[in-house]
């Protein structure tokens, strides 16, 4: 927009002068050259972004989200850009192979906030999820989706709260995770409720999203059914192992469907051996 301004001024002036004091090979001399500029200036800005169309196709469909940094990021945004268009591609490619893929022709977000300062990240947060923006967060809620708002901090934060989770892509997969939280809902057509026990929908966004796909963690039935019946926030990696447990037995669409049953876990539990 500004460039365009500045265009129109340059043309009015040159104008003025060519009515007035230039001869006639040189007001066509100007004549060229402020189309000319005209000319470069319209595909330079053509060639942005833009924010507010939805293109077809997905590139330009990542293309369309901008990432919203603080300064001390800005020299990143490139880095954290393709990590955030992994994701998208991420989640593309895990809902065509389940026939999601028309769940997930909508954008899932309008924007992505990076942060390197967790305070401000919880603010973020907490003002999306309009809660009260004193709580507590612990350092390991580093990522969400909340009102189609993409919020994470830096990988190194999440390295070095989550060592666990350190794997090949672990930061694309990460976000893949909260992206996947949000198709989960739109396969349940909008039903949180119907997501099942924290241990479900959490090895659900984890599978969704390939993260520890190689961990030799095993459980024993014990462990497993005490896990599965807790109801507070337990080790993701273990969560992880319960559900390509059962998913390997029980097909996907199968298990999220059944998820919302009170007695989902029993039924399941009665599987173990
Ligand atoms: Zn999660």
């Amino acid at each position: 927009m500004l460039v365009e301004i500045f265009l129109n001024r340059i043309t009015v002036m040159l104008k003025g002068y060519s009515e007035t004091l230039l001869p006639y090979s040189m007001k066509i001399g100007f004549l060229i050259l402020v189309a000319f500029l005209i000319i470069s200036c319209n595909r330079q800005h053509q060639s942005q972004p833009s924010t507010s169309a939805k293109p077809a196709t997905q590139n330009a469909r990542i293309a369309s989200i901008r990432l919203i940094l603080p300064a001390s990021l800005e020299r990143r945004r490139t880095e954290l850009q393709n990590y955030f268009d992994a994701a998208t591609r991420n989640i593309q490619n895990f809902s065509s192979i389940y026939e999601w893929g028309d769940l997930a022709k909508e954008e899932f977000m309008d924007s992505v906030m990076f942060f390197d300062d967790k305070h401000q990240f919880n603010i973020a947060l907490l003002t999306l999820a309009e809660a009260d923006t004193t709580m507590k967060l612990a350092d390991t809620y580093c990522a969400a989706l909340e009102k189609k708002t993409l919020v994470a901090m830096t990988p190194e934060f999440y390295s070095k709260v989550f060592p666990e989770g350190i794997e090949e892509h672990s930061f694309e997969k990460l976000l893949t995770h909260e992206i996947a939280h949000r198709l989960h809902v739109r396969i349940l057509k909008g039903d949180e409720e119907a997501m099942g026990p924290i241990w479900f929908y959490e090895g659900f966004a984890m599978f969704a999203a390939d993260q520890l796909s190689k961990s030799n963690i095993v459980l024993s039935n014990g462990e497993m059914i005490k896990l599965m019946n807790e109801a507070e926030r337990g080790s993701y990696s273990k969560y992880n192992y319960i559900f390509r447990y059962f998913v390997k037995a029980i097909p996907l669409k199968e298990l999220l469907a059944k998820a919302k049953n009170n007695n989902f876990n029993e039924e399941l539990i009665a599987q173990l051996h």
